[in-house]
């Protein structure tokens, strides 16, 4: 699955529902024929009877929301058994019977058990005692399901199509646990089977299913039965349907395997693209993991709207992408989001291998799908887009991971899941982030070839089958990685960030040799001793001279490297630790700046700031690396440096003074770059320019720079004449920074053109960009016009947090007055991620103390996520004053 994400141009974020305890671990039946690991998987069913192959049918009705079905699902019976148990949610289920491999048909009675999520199915009136003995036997039956309206389970996206009528289209999601929406099922990871799916549908719509159609035969008066072809053995996780008014474009990408963008008829060539980048990754994938790709066709499914949780989700062969991030829209496309477009191609691409052909055994082990999926998407992309430098942004991931695991409130990459609400918090920065550093690190510890013949053979032993992280470690230690495990599993087992620390420093002889200590990275426990120690591989680096390895292991180390110059300890940046320097180091490091490499010099930025906001070091000695930023710099590392000033500018708060002087240094700096760029996109430009011009213009555009304002309210003055006249990758951003600053009469405008947009992605854009005016009135009205049905049930969560961004205390007060409807409108996996999302931003001791009296009322698993936003706010607080007074200093002296 690929996160929602927030982004300084494109918001696109992250967001549940049922609560349900599963038993403690079932107790492992020793009677169960499965492979020893199964007996260690945690599971919510007992381990007597295992799913080899489902059919299910389902007949759809889109206007009434529900839809009816018939199941049958052939099952191995392990031991005798009272009964056999499945997942099953929200479905009412009929008549049902059990037909063993020889002999007469049992009639089952079934009970559902709400809370657990299962349907339990007993032999009625057996003769002698009730038990069911091993064998082969299918299970089938009859039942009725609900279609949401928020992505989970099937569910139904509303949208109006190319000639503005209303229009409905059916899709379903189902990780982590909402396949038992669909149909009865073993809804766990482990329980791998094959799949018959088959639909009844309207004659004038497109069905597509995780196989191609195997037939089509009529169904009565305008309806016919659409039936896939048979699926490889596979989790009920990755089973998808969808159906409705689509165009699908195509092409091959590897022997046998046809590549399709599908998207709500009209989207013409939006599609392209997207097409492109899937197609190549098919070979490029079947390269690096040596398994070809087992289905006769990939195809990417656009689904008008958004969601709260996530972006995008890996079917296998039917990938499910939300428009906004699937179609090229010429009009609106931004280059953020058309990298995105990219990148998420990459992400569920990969996962048709790792996570679709190898899946891991249970929640715990999420990370080996999303870690390695973002870890790969990365790779990917670096091939096929060097230009866009992919590889610099690991440091970003880095830092977003960081910015959750130095807080107490963090987890272990590998984590105990146990309910449904922690499977669904599961999906986070530390699974995805964390996951791609850490990988990142033991790829270059094992270097690029071990590593891939490790993950080569790792992927051969389990294709078809299921794994947990130490199958991993073991293969890549055996393709020549030794000692790799033993790191592994400090990263992944322990959460927390370590700190190298440059505890001496002394050159002699042309070479210089470092004392090098280490402890726990932390931003709301300094001062505290920790316990926690990590074996840390260190690639140290001088200006002369080659660097060097090693491995920091007991909490200390001791390296030499040639040259008397300025020395990097984290050179290349993919080490997950944070580098603090003696002061003299830090400020010779910092004039130099200029002359490291890009990855260096983005990485040292990050770090050396962040060191400086947790107070390990002055202010002054973080800002050094900032102020030596060369305004020509890599567009990355220029954006970087403009983000930073941006995060200056924030924590100023209602600070005017402090806020001016920190605008006129970055306009200082930064406006020359933009100017160089100039406001329109070029021909032929890289998009890593395009996007440093809109990271410029947005920035720029907040700090009330004349020239960006004024050229913002000059193209916006052209939509008067013609709507149209903004069109380009640049319209959204330069709308933002009307929107921004608007009055009533320029939101009344922008509300206007929402109302008037047709294609799915700009409206919600525009109705996004309403809730964006920092005027407490305006943004009032945003929230009040967010739970109307003007904005579409999937853009009105999306408003009320984009209020949060600038005006936390109205949109909490505004999620407080309207908890139920809002949570309607939030999908099934999102309630707790959501209401981290909307408390994040808060910056007020008021919001502390409203925030910790609302944590009290929720259940432990959903308070997590408001404890997480109270670790932030409360640093915040702490460190604010003293941030922005050293930088007033800072500014002032320079
Ligand atoms: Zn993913």
């Amino acid at each position: 699955m690929h996160l929602r994400r927030s982004a300084a141009v494109m918001a696109f974020a992250l967001c549940s529902t049922m609560l349900a305890p599963l038993p403690a671990q079932a107790a492992a039946d020793a009677t169960t024929a499965a492979a020893p690991a199964a007996a260690e998987v945690p599971s919510s069913l007992p381990r007597t009877a295992r799913p080899t192959h489902y059919t299910i049918a389902i007949t759809p009705d889109a206007k009434a929301l529900t839809f009816k079905g018939t199941f049958a699902i052939d099952v191995e019976v392990l031991a005798n058994a009272p009964a056999i148990v499945v997942n099953a949610d929200q479905l009412a289920i009929g008549a049902a019977r059990l037909v063993p491999a020889k002999g007469d048909a049992m009639p089952l009675t079934v009970t559902l058990d709400k809370a657990a999520q299962t349907a339990t199915f007993t032999p009625a009136a057996m003769p002698g005692p009730a038990v069911i003995a091993p064998g082969l036997y299918r299970l089938e039956g009859s039942y009725t399901g609900l279609i949401d309206t928020q992505a989970s389970g099937l569910f139904a996206l509303d949208y109006k199509d190319a000639d503005g009528k209303d229009n409905r289209a059916l899709f379903t999601q189902f990780e982590a646990p909402f396949a038992r929406r669909f149909a009865p099922m073993f809804d766990e990871p482990s329980f791998k089977a094959t799949f018959d799916l088959s639909a009844t549908v309207p004659v004038g719509q497109m069905a597509i299913g995780n196989l191609p159609i195997a037939s089509e035969t009529p169904a009565g008066p305008g309806l016919k039965t659409v039936t896939f072809g048979t699926s490889p053995k596979m989790s009920s996780y990755l089973l998808f349907f969808g159906t409705g008014d689509f165009e699908r474009i195509a092409k091959p990408a590897a022997p046998g395997v046809e590549a399709g963008i599908v998207s709500p008829r009209g989207s013409g060539e939006q599609a392209r693209f997207a097409l492109d980048e899937l197609a190549n990754l098919i070979p490029f994938y079947t390269d690096y993991f040596g398994q070809p790709f087992p289905l006769p066709k990939i195809d990417t499914v656009a689904g008008p709207g958004e969601s709260q949780t996530f972006g995008a989700m890996e079917n296998w062969g039917a990938i499910f992408t939300f428009a906004r991030g699937l179609l090229d829209d010429p009009a609106n496309t931004t280059p953020v989001r058309r990298r995105y477009i990219a990148t998420t191609q990459a992400h569920e691409t990969a996962h048709q291998w790792f996570g679709d052909l190898v899946t891991m055994a249970w929640w715990d082990d999420l990370w080996l799908n999303e870690g390695f999926a973002s870890w790969m998407e990365t790779k990917a992309t670096d091939h096929f887009h060097p230009d866009w430098f992919p590889l610099l942004d690991r440091v970003e991931g880095r830092e977003q991971a960081m910015g959750l695991d130095a807080y107490r409130t963090t987890h272990p990459i590998v984590q105990k899941i146990r309910t449904v609400e922690e499977t669904n918090q599961a999906f986070d920065s530390i699974t995805y982030e964390k996951g791609e550093a850490v990988i990142s690190m033991l790829e270059a510890y094992a270097g690029e070839d071990v590593w891939r013949s490790g993950l080569r053979a790792y992927m051969a032993e389990h294709k078809f089958a299921n794994s947990h992280t130490m199958d991993l470690w073991r293969a890549v230690e055996q393709a020549g990685a030794k000692g790799l495990t033993n790191i592994a599993l400090d990263f992944t087992t322990q959460p927390g960030i370590p700190l190298v620390r440059v505890a001496a420093a002394k050159c002699a002889a042309g070479r210089t040799t470092l004392t090098l200590t280490q402890e726990e990275f932390t931003r709301d426990r300094i001062g505290q001793p920790s316990a926690m120690r990590w074996r840390v591989p260190l690639l140290v680096a001088s200006g002369t001279g080659s660097p060097v390895r090693t491995i920091m292991a007991n909490g200390r180390a001791t390296v030499s490297v040639g040259g008397c110059g300025p020395v990097v300890i984290n050179a290349g940046q993919l080490g997950y630790y944070r580098s603090l320097y003696t002061p003299r180091m830090a400020a010779r490091l910092a004039k130099a700046l200029p002359a490291l490499k890009p990855i260096d010099q983005l990485g040292l930025l990050a770090d050396q700031m962040e060191l400086s906001e947790a107070g390990y070091q002055p202010m002054a000695a973080g800002l050094a690396f900032l102020g030596a930023v060369p305004v020509d710099a890599n567009p990355l590392v220029a954006s970087e440096a403009i983000g930073q000033f941006n995060d200056l500018y924030d924590r100023a708060g209602e600070n005017k003074a402090a806020k001016a002087a920190v605008a006129a240094r970055a306009i200082a700096a930064w406006k020359p770059r933009l100017d160089t760029l100039g406001f329109a996109p070029r021909k032929d430009e890289s998009l890593a320019f395009a996007s440093l011009r809109s990271a410029l213009i947005a920035v720029l555009g907040k700090m009330g720079e004349p020239g960006v304002v004024a050229e913002a309210r000059r193209q916006f003055a052209l939509l008067d004449a013609n709507p149209r006249a903004m069109d380009g990758p640049l319209k959204t951003v330069w709308q933002r920074v009307i929107a921004r600053k608007a009055d009533p009469a320029a939101w009344t405008k922008l509300e206007k053109l929402a109302e008037a947009a047709t294609a799915s992605s700009e409206r919600a854009d525009l109705f996004t960009l309403l809730a964006a005016a920092e005027d407490p009135a305006l943004s009032q009205k945003a929230l009040d016009l967010s739970l109307t049905t003007i904005p579409g049930a999937t853009t009105s969560a999306t408003m009320i947090a984009q209020v949060s961004y600038h005006n936390t205390p109205q949109a909490f007060d505004f999620f407080l007055a309207n908890t139920d409807k809002i949570y309607s409108l939030v999908d099934g996996a999102g309630r707790g991620r959501y209401l981290g999302r909307i408390t994040h931003e808060a910056d007020t001791q008021a919001m502390v103390a409203k925030l910790t009296a609302y944590a009290a009322t929720l259940d432990p698993d959903l308070r997590v996520q408001i404890e997480r936003s109270l670790s932030a706010i409360r640093d915040r607080l702490a460190t604010n004053p003293r941030i922005v007074r050293e930088t007033q200093a800072w500014l002032k002296a320079k």
